[in-house]
This record gives C-alpha cells, structure tokens and sequence, in this order.
C-alpha cells in the first residue's frame, strides 16, 4: 500500500460539466479519492502524503485511442516506413536501396495506392528494384498489399485462389496477378511465408511503441483485435515490467466464422494480465474505399465496392447477435453507407433491453447519409471515428483516390463527426495506428481544423464536419469511456474513477489546435502510477 499521492497543477480538467474548476487530484492506490481547488485540498493532505505539483500544466483524464492495432501492428509495420514515400520513382530507388542491403525480404508499410497512377497497385512495377528478391509492401489502408514476382512464386500464388470472403488476387490484363493483393485472407497467402520475427524481438518493439505513444499522452488504447502472437508478446512484456499504457483487446470474427470460432472470441472475454485484458468482438462488414472493398448502396465510379466482406449478411446479422445477446461489447469496421446501414439493422434485430446490456459500436463510418445518422442516436449505437484518415488520406479538391471513387456527393458526407455529435451519439476518436499517426496531440488538432495540422496550406476536408476543442478531447476521454462501457470508471477525473491522467504543458480548453500539438506531455499517470516524460 502505497501513501497517498495529490497531483496538482494550475488547471485540473475534470470533464464533468458541473464541476467547479480543480487544481489538485487526490489518488490512493490506484483510484482516485479527491478533486477539487485549494479548500478541499487540506483534506487529503497528511504527514505520509506524497505531492507531486506540476506547476503550470493541465491535467485531463488520461487520454485514450479508441482504435488501434499495437501489437498486430508490429507485424503490419515490418520493414520501411513508406508514408509520405513520394512518387513511385522514390518508392522504387528505397526498394532498391534496401535490397543491396542484403535483407532477404524486401518488406514495407503504409504506401500510398496514389502513386500508382491509373493503372492501380501492382508489385511487378518493382521487381527490377528488388534484384530478384521476395518484395511484400502493406498499403497504408493495411487492408491490401502489393508483392513482388519472386514473392508469388514463393508463396505459390497463381491467381487461381478463391476465398470465402471477399479477399482477391487482382489479375493483371494478361491474367496473371499483377500482386496487388486485397484483404486479409489474400494478403496472408504470401505473408505467411515471411519469416516471424522471433517473440523477443517482438517484445522489445512492443514497449518502445507503447513508450513513444505513453509520450504523446496516451494512457489506454482500445485494440481492435487480438491477433495469433499477442498474447505470448504481453504476457512475456508483463513477466518483465509493466506494460507503459492499459491495453483492451477485442478480438477479431473472421468473416463467415463458425460457431466454434465465435464461442472461441466469447471464451476470451475477460482474460487478461495485469493491464491487458480482452473484451468485446470486432468485426468487419467490408473493407476500404480506396481498394473498392467497402460496401456501397451504389457501386463507385470504377463500378466497384458492391459488396460485404461477409458473403451473407444474414450470417454476419446472426453472428453479431451472438455476442449482443451474451452481453458482450461488439465494434464492427463499417465504411460504406450500406455497410453501416446493414450493422444497424443487426444491432436494430436485438430487443432494447438486450442491446443495451453492452456498448456496440461502428468502426470508421466513412460516408453516410443523413437517415443514419438519425438511427445512430435512436439505436444508441456509438461511434469510433479517425478523422485523421480524412485529414491524411483525402484533399479538399477531391482530386485524391478516395473522393475520387465516391464522386463529390459521398465524399461530402465524409466523417461526420459534428453531425453525429450533435445528433446525441458518442464518438470516440482514434488513430488506427498504423494506418496514421499515433500522436495524440495530432489527432485532436487534427480533428478539430480538418487538415493535417502541420500542413496551413492545405484546405480542409468537410470543414462543417470539424468537432471543437472540448468535443475532441471527450472523443479521447468520456466518449473513449462509453464506447467501451468503461463510463462509470474512466474518463473523467472523479472520486472511485481510476487514476489515470494525462499532464499537458498546455491547456487543450484554452489553447489553439497547433499550440496542443506542440504541447509536451509531462507525465501520463496510470493505476495512479506516475510516468514522467520529461
Ligand atoms: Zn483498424
């Protein structure tokens, strides 16, 4: 048992609106135990009581990503960062230079598809650079890749493959796959074949990420999976330390799962360490806009996303229902309008009672009308946004693959966070690392002007869909709370909430969306545990 701790610092945000303004919170083991301005103060302070003041610093709820890949991610993030890689002619001379580096596969992450061109992702375009070795690069959706020749051939890829979902081996004009491989089950056909990165290596690369994203001001992350290896790499992480950020893992219903598969995902529940545990399902109704995999009530202007990764909506409706009607939290990946129309409908399926004995929630909701929006808020069905995958990934002329795909009438119901705010629906914000950014402070600001904030140049993105200041960090903090059920616990600073906060140099209440993102984190307090970063 430790001796109480006060933490103190010019500004306590406690996000509970009727709260008068606090200064100090009083933590005991690892809850909280008091909040409140200088009179209340004397209260908690004894001979045994440590302070630790942070002068003029903000303390808020410790902030939490609401979607992001961790530990899977790892393995998605092997090899050369390709973000912001440039044009094709770029890409090619890094694939090259890796290559004379001798690395056996030539591995890489987070391409752009717009540097294709017209012609669309292909691997072959690389297999002059790649000097004959195996090439396998993640597109930055980390829902495709592309493979090099000598990589199909090792895996054995002819095209001729079939699945039970809607992945594709994308055949090139004279029939033979072109490499560009779309969607889980595809991509795996050559991932498998890469060789595994040994579970040390993976350890020590899973608290040096959980380090850096501490730094930025996370605290908690909701991890939309729970992908073959996790376990193995946070339990050996924990039998060395402590984990630098709480992890909550929902695994992933493969499309068309078994009943086996899904009793499976149920038995999980609850297990976990001593800041990991696993809760909720994750699904995936479809896939991504940009590789004509998302599920549209109109095909897109290729005449493609069409159709559900689930073959048979009926079975996706039965198997979501399996979990909501055990109680369990579910959150599916849904980025066309029909695709959030059809989990709607499956959550609608269930009677009141019964779907509001846990939190469900929709994953990305990239475009919807203004019908579903409206059902959001009478379901009390929650959403889990990115609008920094609009930010990052789209422009403002609409010239990008995305709005381009949708035609200007869908693109311009993109994120529609404010509409969903104002509507009553809690919107939960993260990055889905590591398809953009981690970077907390980036994501708010972000989020809040519609652009990358690093970039005042570039025009925003359906600026009418910005959240402010305040809506933006309750999309880390209390909205990050329901989203998960975690709101009677977390997400805000009260007496028997868990002590986790987030101490910024700065005050996201009164300070601009460039100055947040330029704001150190001090120090992250988890379990009412400090972490100084500074
Ligand atoms: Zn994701």
């Amino acid at each position: 048992m430790s001796a109480p701790l006060i933490i103190s610092a010019r500004r306590v945000h406690t996000l509970d609106a009727d709260a008068p303004p606090a200064s100090f919170v009083a933590i005991d083991g690892d809850h909280i135990v008091g909040v409140g301005g200088p009179e209340e103060r004397a209260a908690f302070e004894g001979p045994e009581t440590r302070i630790a003041d942070f002068g003029d610093a903000t303390v808020v709820p410790g902030l939490n990503d609401s979607h992001l890949h961790p530990v899977w991610g790892l393995e998605l993030a092997r090899g050369m960062d390709l973000t912001d890689a440039g044009p094709l002619e770029a890409v090619r001379r890094r694939v090259a230079e890796e290559a004379r580096r001798g690395a056996p596969w030539i591995l890489g992450w987070g391409l752009d598809p717009n540097v294709f061109g017209p012609e669309g992702p292909s691997g072959r375009v690389f297999d002059d650079a790649a000097g004959g070795r195996p090439l396998f690069l993640r597109l930055r959706d980390a829902h495709s890749a592309v493979a090099g020749t000598a990589a199909l051939e090792a895996a054995g890829v002819t095209g001729a493959e079939e699945f039970a979902d809607g992945s594709e081996v994308a055949p090139g004009a004279d029939g033979r796959p072109t490499g560009y491989l779309k969607e889980l089950s595809a991509m795996d056909l050559v991932a498998r074949h890469i060789p595994a990165e040994p579970v040390q290596e993976r350890a020590g690369r899973l608290v040096e990420l959980l380090t850096a994203m501490a730094r930025t001001g996370l605290v908690s992350a909701h991890v939309m999976d729970f992908a073959e290896g996790t376990r193995e790499v946070v339990e050996l992480v924990e039998s060395r330390g402590d984990l630098p950020i709480r992890l909550r893992f929902s695994p992933m219903v493969p499309p068309g799962a078994s009943l086996e598969e899904l009793r499976e995902a149920a038995a999980l529940q609850r297990r976990g360490g001593r800041r990991w545990h696993v809760e909720g399902a994750k699904f995936m109704i479809d896939g991504t806009v940009d590789n004509g995999t998302a599920w549209l009530e109109r095909p897109d202007a290729l005449g493609e996303s069409r159709a559900p990764l689930w073959r048979d909506p009926e079975a996706f409706r039965e198997a979501l229902r399996f979990f909501i009607d055990r109680g369990v939290p579910t959150a599916t990946h849904a980025i066309g309008d029909r695709a959030v129309r059809c989990v709607l409908e499956a959550i609608a399926s269930a009677p009141p009672k019964v779907r509001a004995r846990a939190p469900h929630r929709v994953e990305h909701v990239e475009t919807v009308p203004d019908d579903t929006v409206a059902a959001f808020a009478e379901l009390g069905v929650v959403a889990g946004m990115q609008p920094v995958h609009a930010t990052r990934q789209t422009c403002a002329d609409g010239s990008d693959n995305w709005s381009r795909r949708l035609g200007p009438e869908r693109a311009a119901r993109g994120w529609r966070c404010r509409d969903l705010r104002e509507a009553g629906v809690a919107v939960a914000l993260g990055s889905d690392w590591p398809v953009t950014p981690f970077d907390a402070r980036a994501v708010i600001a972000d989020t809040v002007l519609r652009r990358p904030v690093e970039r005042p140049d570039l025009a925003p993105v359906q600026p009418d869909q910005a959240l402010d200041m305040r809506m933006a960090l309750e999309g880390y903090t209390t909205h990050a709370a329901l989203v998960a059920g975690h709101e009677r616990v977390a997400g805000r600073i009260r007496p028997g909430y868990r002590a986790d906060l987030t101490v910024l140099g700065a005050d996201p209440l009164a300070c601009t969306p460039e100055e947040l993102a330029a704001a150190p984190v001090l120090a992250t307090v988890l379990d009412g545990r400090i972490q100084r970063h500074l």
